[in-house]
């Protein structure tokens, strides 16, 4: 248990969060006092996460991003269940094949942005209708990627799909800064968890080799509790004046061109 509980009451949901990052954020805001709703489509995996973590102050609710009604019943069950909404931490995701854009299935770009893009603009949306309603100065953050600010690895499809939720959080602030709400958003590089290995083919511990291999800041490997801990920071009171902003956790990789002049 931390010393400090830097979400002690508050109520979070946490879309994706039976796997990878948002299973980490999900176990780190439990420890930080949060009571936290896991929103998934992995009802096996997520009840799996719920009973491990062992806490009357997480549940799950089933919920795919891509259909209203399940987001707008997820938070209407969150502010039920455990009486208000503080925080929304969109964070589902699915990375899809990569490969050219000559050979681009429109039907898998269709639904990379259904669930990366739309996904995110009905948490962000469903979310702030509670915390206006109920007039709560929450925080909303979506997880988009360093694809949201260059292009990586990824495919044309996850690329701009990422590139539009950091459209999602700008908006998403400039509309909510009168209510006190605020909208951020937190921007990975590579982590090896199931959607990466699964879309790669690859164990863990290879795709770890690439993205180290890969990656600016060596000496230490990028985890899920990275990017959780940046959920903290931007869920918590610590980031009160912060908004519109896109926080990468990529070791400087975004803001550097690698010349080399050998
Ligand atoms: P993950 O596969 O471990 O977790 C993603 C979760 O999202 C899974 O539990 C999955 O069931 C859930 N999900 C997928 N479609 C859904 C839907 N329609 N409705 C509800 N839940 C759904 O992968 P992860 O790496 O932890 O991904 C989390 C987020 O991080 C994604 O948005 C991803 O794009 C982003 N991201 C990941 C990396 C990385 O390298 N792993 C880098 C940058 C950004």
């Amino acid at each position: 248990m931390a010393n400090k509980l830097r979400l002690e009451g508050k109520v979070a949901v946490i879309t994706g969060g039976a796997s990878g990052i948002g299973e980490a954020t999900a176990r780190l805001f439990v420890e930080h006092g949060a009571h936290v709703v896991i929103a998934d489509i992995q009802d096996e995996l997520a009840l799996q996460v719920v009973s491990s973590i062992g806490s009357d102050n997480v549940c799950y609710r089933r919920c795919d991003v891509t259909d209203e009604k399940q987001v707008d019943e997820t938070v209407a069950f969150a502010v039920q269940k455990y009486g208000t909404l503080d925080i929304m931490f969109s964070n589902a995701g699915i990375l899809g094949p990569s490969g050219s854009l000559l050979e681009m299935d429109m039907a898998v770009f269709d639904r990379t942005m259904a669930v990366n893009t739309r996904g995110a603009a009905l948490a962000v949306k469903h979310a702030a209708k509670v915390m206006v309603a109920k007039k709560i100065r929450g925080s909303i953050i979506c997880t988009a990627s360093v694809e949201s600010i260059l292009a990586g690895a990824a495919s044309l499809a996850y690329i701009a799909s990422k590139h539009a939720v950091l459209g999602v959080v700008k908006a998403a602030a400039r509309e909510l800064g009168q209510h006190g709400i605020r909208v951020n958003c937190v921007s990975p590089f590579g982590v090896a968890t199931p959607m990466v290995c699964k879309s790669f083919g690859a164990d863990a511990a290879d795709i770890e080799a690439i993205i180290c291999g890969n990656a600016n800041l060596k000496g230490v490997s990028l985890t899920t509790m990275h990017i959780a801990e940046a959920a903290l920071f931007l869920a918590s009171d610590e980031s009160a004046y912060i908004s519109a902003h896109n926080l990468a956790i990529d070791g400087g990789l975004s803001s550097i061109m690698k010349i080399n002049v050998n």
